[in-house]
């Protein structure tokens, strides 16, 4: 049991701690810096599994991106992909999906892959993410390598 972000060995205590309350294995100064993050800037918990998901897979990422424009609440800048996750899926109004999809394009010009994930995959499906989010990293780089 480490810490995944600094590999510091954890006691059973701080485990526990940590895993009932994130959901992740941090030690107690990398919890207390997710929790202030997650209370000074609204990052959801979904973000913080996603993340800590895809770097137990070796995946680089970083966690509430500022872009200059908005907050992507994971980006993978190595293949310019950007993870959204929606919270409030099930109510998007047709304002909402029209300014997503304006959102999606804009990025797409600016070289930048938009891919929007609903929170309730993470909660149950985290694994399968992860691993479609690997795939869909390879399937970038296999196309920057044409162009
Ligand atoms: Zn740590």
């Amino acid at each position: 049991m480490t810490c995944l972000e600094c590999s510091k060995k954890l006691s059973v205590l701080d485990y526990n701690s940590s895993v009932d309350s994130l959901g992740v294995e941090l030690c107690p100064h990398h919890k207390k810096r997710i929790e202030d993050l997650m209370e000074q800037k609204g990052t959801s918990l979904e973000a913080v599994q996603l993340y800590y998901g895809l770097k137990r897979a070796g995946v680089a990422a970083m966690l509430d991106w500022w872009d200059g424009k908005k907050s992507i609440d994971i980006a993978i800048s190595r293949v310019k992909l950007n993870i959204l996750i929606d919270s409030k899926y099930h109510m998007m109004t047709h304002e909402q999906a029209i300014n997503n999809l304006e959102e999606t394009m804009h990025s797409f010009k600016n070289g930048f892959t938009t891919i929007r994930i609903p929170h309730f995959l993470i909660q149950h499906y985290l694994k399968e993410t992860v691993n479609n989010i690997i795939g869909i990293m390879e399937g970038l780089k296999a196309n920057v390598k044409v162009i």
